[in-house]
Order: structure tokens, then sequence, then C-alpha cells
């Protein structure tokens, strides 16, 4: 009896039956493990290859690598998710090791079927530059085009609903739209669903830095991610 109570109540909450996969860039390590990360791997249709990952990019002062700031948002965006019901599959749960290389992070929303798939980072632009963007898939290398259109649409979601907590639009790419679409990220070219990615600001601008160095700002991007991802699966 309390059992069917509880299976009822999760299935009324919104995300119910929804998969999400998260995918916080990079990785702790990385840097320790160079060979392992410059491996190529296929990254895209057409023989299109590329390094395994990078180490991403950090705060000025070294303090905040990209590694354990996307991490932590992604846990954050994690409770969240799992909180309205859905299942939430992550590519990485640690930051001390390395990898996965972009195509497994790539393969492993495919494995899981998943409704949508984000991969968050924050960018290392110039310094006098700053704010956010959002990057959706070309169907040029993409191995499923079919995800292209629900991939940009997922994109506009995520720049409105980062906009609507007061994020600035990056100031140094994207020429004022803080939306681009590129072939070169084998993250979006393997995806077989709809997946896009957030810069969620500049770690080399020392506004920018300041904001993703706290937690309750980190908070409220996890919040804004969470709006978007319940839009756009229209919960
Ligand atoms: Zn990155």
């Amino acid at each position: 009896m309390i059992a069917a109570v509880l299976a009822a109540a999760a299935a009324a909450l919104p995300l119910a039956g929804t998969t999400v996969a998260l995918d916080p860039g990079h990785n702790g390590a990385n840097g320790a493990h160079a060979s392992q990360i410059n491996r190529e791997v296929v990254a895209g249709t057409g023989g299109f290859r590329k390094a395994c990952d990078t180490t991403g990019t950090q705060t000025n002062d070294g303090r905040l690598p990209e590694s354990r700031f996307t991490l932590d948002v992604a846990r954050r965006l994690q409770r969240r998710l799992e909180a309205l019901g859905a299942r939430v599959v992550m590519t990485r749960t640690s930051d001390d090791g390395v990898g996965p290389c972009i195509d497994e992070r790539a393969a492993i929303g495919n494995r899981a079927h998943a409704d949508l798939a984000l991969s968050i980072h924050a960018d290392g632009g110039p310094p006098g530059g700053r704010g956010f963007h959002v990057i959706a898939p070309l169907a040029r290398r993409a191995v499923a085009p079919q995800i292209v259109a629900p991939s940009l649409r997922f994109a506009r979601i995520l720049r409105a609903r980062l906009e609507a907590i007061g994020l600035p639009r990056s100031t140094y790419l994207g020429g004022g739209t803080a939306l681009v679409q590129r072939d070169d990220l084998g993250g979006l070219n393997l995806s077989r669903v709809p997946k896009a990615f957030v810069e969620l600001g500049n770690m080399r601008n020392a506004a920018d830095a300041r904001l993703l160095e706290r937690p309750a700002h980190r908070d409220r991007l996890a919040l804004a991610l969470a709006r978007a991802v319940r839009r756009a699966l229209r919960r």
C-alpha cells in the first residue's frame, strides 16, 4: 500500500519517465595524463578525428579548474532533476580521474536513450570578454543529423533560461547571440540524442571568475538549467 502510494507520487513528478544525460566537461587528472588525453578518437563522420579530451581551462589565479566547476554545477543540477522525477545519467562523478574521452561521453547519453543530453563547461576566452554562450550541433559531421533541430531548440531554451537569471551574453563570440553551432565537437557530432553545450562564463575574465567561484551562483545556474530541461521536455 505504502509502496503503491510512493510509486504514484513519483509518477506524478513533472520529469517522471524521462532520462537526462549530464556531462561535466573534462576531469581533474587529465593534465597529468597527456598521452591518454591527446590520443585521437573518432569525433564525427567523414573520418573526423580529435583528441580524447583536453585539460579544460581555469581561473587566472589557478585556484578553480574548469573540471571542478563543471562537476559541481552538474551535481547541483542532478539533484534538482532527480527531485523532479528524472533519471539522471552522469558521464563522471568524481574530479580526480582521467576522461572519459569525448566519444565515450556521447556514447553514455546514447546508451541511456536520454531524452536530452547537456555538456557543462566554462570557457577560457580573452580576459577582456565575458558572458555565457550555448553551442548546438551542425549536420555536417553529425552521426544523427535528425538531432540538429531539437538540439538547436534546446540550445535556445537554455539561452533564454540563463538570461532570465541575469547572466550576460558572451561579448567575445557569437555576435551578441550567445548561440553558436559547431561541427568540430565530438560530443555533439556523435550524439544520437538531442544535445547542447553550455559555456557558463569566461573563467579568464575576472568578473566572471568571481561569480563562477560562488556556490550561490552555481546553484542559480543549476536552477536555470533545470528550468530549461523541464521546458525542453515540455513538462
Ligand atoms: Zn571545457
